[in-house]
């Protein structure tokens, strides 16, 4: 450019210097001073011209040629247009990329935004949401779904899970609708239709209560037998061995039943429970007593229960009883005879805490998110054959669930495990007085 710019002043100045000989030569320097100058403006004027009508031309093609700094100009804006051409094909065609991929989703697709309207939906969402092309395009969201967990769901803002509303083209369907975030305040909204997960799911959790519940009563009736057989067995010795394997194995399927049959009524209720009053203090104390003497004999366990005052929660007795007695439980089964365990009770800004701690076998930490599976045993707890079900913790972490808690496990093979159960602070009683003091 700069070599451009210094040949153009070149120029001009031999056009001046010609100009004025000429002038001096011929006695009228001055005038063919203005006329050098005037043939150099309408020059200029002549290349404005040229650029103005090629820009004008709507398919802009080839520059025209030009000399000097008006090549290149020529050149440069050429150049500059066929870069901007090459990126718009290039933007044009990810565009194109983007929505042919979002078209073909099963899964209804909404782009909404930063002031809630529709922007562009997919041919699912109009199926399974029943948005109206273009119809629906620039009405606010809230205005269309209308159901009221997605308006809370929507206007909360809290989107790090799906919400599950019925279609709002046919209430038989159920969705799953999840929202993320995405450039200047915009949503993209997903949603998924899960009618038939959620109908092989009934058919799963009635199908083992149904199983659960006809083999209670064959099995109580071969469990009679086998406990009115062991009375005989003194009188045949060979027999005794056997019917006592029986007998340990009835009671282990008994127990399957009845944690099968548990779990299986907690999955029917819904997430919320009854709203009495628990005192925890009372409860763990009955708790730790009651494994104190469910202890095997001549087995022995250090059970201290140690609470911050009468710690109130809102929430089920027997459930709640249900879940602290399993991790009381489970900390005597998995801790060696001689062996510690703390139960401890304390209220603070976050909520109410529950931990059960123990100092047995540990929990190898990989297995750790696997433990609240049903049926899910750990190796070492199979080897010492401790007659679980393996549903203990399935079954706390749905009372749990019921409650708004959840359990934190942290654990160490061979030093110890602690599991805590975190009650949300509205669950407290007197919470308000609390939260009123925090904000102080
Ligand atoms: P189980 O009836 O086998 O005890 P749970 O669901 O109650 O079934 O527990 C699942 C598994 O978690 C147990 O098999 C055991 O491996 C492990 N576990 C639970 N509590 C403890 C504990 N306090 N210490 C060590 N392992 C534990």
């Amino acid at each position: 450019m700069q070599n451009h710019w210094l040949r153009e002043l070149h120029r001009l100045a031999w056009l001046l210097a010609a100009s004025a000989a000429l002038g001096l030569a011929s006695g009228y320097p001055l005038l063919f001073l203005l006329l050098g100058l005037a043939l150099y403006s309408g020059w200029m004027l002549w290349q404005l011209r040229r650029i103005h009508d090629w820009l004008k031309a709507d398919q802009a093609g080839e520059p025209p040629h030009g000399h000097g700094i008006w090549g290149y100009v020529f050149d440069r804006i050429y150049r500059l247009q066929k870069d901007q051409q090459s990126i718009r094909e290039k933007l044009e065609a990810d565009v194109e990329y983007l929505h042919a991929s979002f078209t073909s989703l099963s899964d209804a697709v909404v782009m909404i935004n930063r002031h809630g309207m529709i922007d562009w939906c997919n041919p699912a969402a109009v199926r399974f949401l029943g948005l109206r092309l273009p119809v629906d395009l620039r009405q606010p969201i809230v205005n269309l779904l209308r159901d009221p967990r997605f308006v809370d769901y929507f206007e909360q803002g809290h989107f790090a899970d799906p919400v599950i509303i019925s279609a709002p083209i046919d209430q038989e369907r159920t969705l799953s609708v999840h929202i993320t975030r995405f450039g200047q305040g915009n949503y993209l909204l997903f949603a998924r239709d899960i009618s038939e997960i959620l109908r092989l799911e009934q058919m799963r959790k009635d199908f083992v209560s149904n199983v659960s519940h006809e083999l209670r009563t064959p099995l109580t009736v071969l469990a009679g037998y086998i406990d009115n057989f062991s009375l005989f067995a003194d009188r045949n010795p060979a027999m005794k061995k056997p019917l006592e394997q029986m007998a340990q194995n009835a009671r282990r399927m008994e127990n399957l039943l009845r944690d099968l049959l548990e779990l299986s009524r907690l999955e029917t209720l819904s997430n919320e429970t009854h709203k009495s009053q628990v005192n925890l203090q009372q409860l763990l104390a009955m708790i730790a007593e009651d494994a104190r003497a469910s202890l095997v004999a001549g087995e022995s366990r250090t059970i201290s229960v140690d609470c911050d005052g009468p710690v109130n929660i809102f929430g089920h007795a027997t459930e709640l009883h249900s879940a602290l007695s399993n991790l009381v439980v489970n900390a005597c089964k998995y801790t060696h005879d001689g062996g510690r365990i703390d139960v401890r009770c304390w209220q603070d800004d976050k909520g109410v805490h529950v931990a059960v701690i123990d100092d047995g076998i540990g929990i190898d930490p990989l297995e750790i998110p696997r433990l609240t599976e049903r049926f899910y045993r750990s190796d070492r707890s199979r080897s010492i054959n401790t007659g679980g079900t393996g549903l203990g913790l399935a079954i706390v972490k749905r009372i749990l669930q019921r409650h708004e808690a959840e359990l934190e496990i942290t654990s160490a093979l061979g030093k110890g495990s602690r599991f805590i159960c975190h009650f949300p602070l509205h669950r407290a009683v007197g919470a308000g007085t609390i939260q009123q003091l925090v904000q102080q």
